[in-house]
C-alpha cells in the first residue's frame, strides 16, 4: 500500500499529541479537553429515543429536517437577533464539518484564508486540505487578542478570499467588541472577503452580549455563521453543527455532502429541534457554573509565581501567560503532565501568538480544578 503523497507527512497537531499521551496515562487531571463535563439532559435523550420509535430511522433530508432548520432560525432570532430562513441553514456533522464544507465550496487552489491568532488548529489543516493557503494574523495579549487593522492589512493580499473569525474564541476566551467587529466588517468590505464566523461558543459569554458578525450592516451576505450544540447543550457526541448563510452557499455545501456524509443523522436532528426550543434556563444555569469555575481558577492562577491570567470573557477557556516562568509553553505543558499529571495545552499549538500561554479548559468540577491548581502552584514554585 502507498498512501497519497499529500498525507504521507501528516502529523498529529500539538493538541492531538497531548490527547494521545493522556489516553495512555492514568489518574490525569485533564484540563485539556474542550468538552463540557455535563451529560446531555435526559429530556433531550428521551426525545431522540421517541423519534426512533416513531420511525425516524431512515435517511434524512440532505440539508436537514425542515423542523430542525426552523428551530435553528428561532434560536438565533430569540437569542441573538439574527433572522434567517430555513433554506439558509445547513445541518452538519458538527461545527468542524461546516467549516470543511464551506472552505471546499469557496476556495480555488492557492486562495488565501486569514486566521486570527490564536486560532482553533483544525482550521489551518482544513484550509490546506481544500487547496487553500492559511495566512495567520498575529494578535497581542495586551489587546485581549483582538486583531489590529494594521496587522490584517499587512497579511491580506489580492489572493485572500476568506477570513475565519471566532468569537467567543478558543483558546483565548476573547469576545470581540462591537467596535472591533465593525472594524473587521470595514476591512472585509474593502478587500471583498467572505467570512466564516465560528460562533460555537455563543451561549457562553460572561461580560456583555454575543454579537453575531452577520448582524453587522452589509455582512449578512458575506458571512456563514457557524454554530452547534456541542458546547451550549453538552451534546458533543451527537455531532450536531449548522451553518447559517447565503442560500447559494448552503445549497453547494449540501451537494458536496451528498457524496460525503449524506446528511446529519435523523435522531440527532430530532433531538436538536427539541433542545433548541426547550433549554434556555439550563443554558443560563450552566453559564453561571462555568463562569464561577473560571473565576475561581483565574484567581488561583493570578496568585501563582510567574503566572498571570486575564479576566474571563467567554467560552470555557483560560489562557494564562506563563512567560515569567522562563519555560516555553510546550516545555511547561509536557513537564506539568509528566511531573504533576495535570494536562493543559501549550499555547503554541494555536499559532505563534499563543506562545507563552497555556490553554486551561474549565470543563471539570471546581474540586478537580482546584486540585489541578494546587499541583500547578507547586510546579511553578508556590505563590507570588
Ligand atoms: N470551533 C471551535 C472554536 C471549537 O472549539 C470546536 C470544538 O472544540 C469546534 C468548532 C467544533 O465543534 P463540533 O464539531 O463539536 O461542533
Amino acid at each position: 500500500m502507498k498512501l497519497a503523497a499529500r498525507y504521507q507527512n501528516l502529523r498529529p497537531s500539538g493538541m492531538v499529541r497531548m490527547f494521545q499521551a493522556i489516553e495512555k496515562m492514568e489518574g490525569v487531571l485533564n484540563l485539556s479537553i474542550g468538552e463540557p463535563d455535563f451529560d446531555t439532559e435526559p429530556d433531550i435523550i428521551d426525545t431522540a429515543a421517541a423519534a426512533a420509535h416513531a420511525g425516524f430511522t431512515h435517511y434524512p433530508p440532505l440539508q436537514g429536517f425542515r423542523d430542525t432548520q426552523e428551530a435553528v432560525c428561532r434560536y438565533w432570532e430569540r437569542h441573538h437577533n439574527l433572522s434567517s430562513h430555513p433554506e439558509e441553514v445547513y445541518m452538519a456533522v458538527g461545527g468542524v464539518q461546516v467549516a470543511h464544507l464551506a472552505l471546499a465550496a469557496l476556495l480555488e487552489p492557492g486562495d488565501e484564508v486569514l486566521l486570527l491568532e490564536p486560532y482553533f488548529p483544525p482550521y489551518a489543516a482544513q484550509v490546506v486540505g481544500n487547496g487553500g493557503v492559511p495566512k495567520p494574523v498575529p494578535t497581542k495579549e495586551e489587546n485581549g487578542f483582538a486583531p489590529e487593522l494594521e496587522d490584517m492589512e499587512r497579511v491580506v493580499s489580492s489572493r485572500t478570499k476568506v477570513l475565519i473569525l471566532n468569537s467567543p474564541g478558543n483558546p483565548s476566551g476573547r469576545v470581540m467588541t462591537r467596535a472591533c467587529l465593525e472594524e473587521i466588517a470595514n476591512f472585509v468590505e474593502k478587500h471583498d472577503l467572505f467570512v466564516l464566523s465560528d460562533e460555537i461558543y455563543e451561549a457562553l459569554v460572561y461580560q456583555g452580549k454575543h454579537i453575531p458578525f452577520a448582524t453587522l450592516p452589509g455582512m449578512r451576505e458575506r458571512t456563514l455563521t457557524m454554530g452547534g450544540l456541542s458546547k451550549s447543550h453538552c451534546m458533543t457526541g451527537w455531532r450536531v453543527g449548522f451553518g447559517i448563510g447565503p442560500e447559494p452557499l448552503t445549497r453547494v455545501m449540501t451537494l458536496i455532502s451528498s457524496h460525503q456524509t449524506y446528511g446529519l443523522n435523523t435522531l440527532a436532528q430530532k433531538a436538536t429541534t427539541y433542545a433548541l426550543d426547550s433549554q434556555d434556563e439550563k443554558l443560563d444555569a450552566r453559564r453561571g457554573i462555568f463562569g464561577s469555575r473560571m473565576k475561581a481558577t483565574a484567581d488561583r492562577l493570578n496568585a501563582m509565581k510567574g503566572v498571570s491570567c486575564a479576566a474571563v470573557e467567554g467560552a470555557f477557556y483560560l489562557f494564562p501567560n506563563i512567560k515569567e516562568t522562563g519555560m516555553s509553553s510546550e516545555d511547561f505543558a509536557w513537564k506539568l503532565l509528566e511531573s504533576a499529571h495535570v494536562a493543559v495545552l501549550p499555547g503554541s499549538a494555536f499559532g505563534l501568538s499563543g506562545e507563552g500561554h497555556l490553554r486551561i479548559a474549565c470543563t471539570q468540577s471546581e474540586d478537580t480544578l482546584m486540585k489541578a491548581m494546587d499541583a500547578m502552584e507547586a510546579f511553578v514554585g508556590g505563590k507570588k
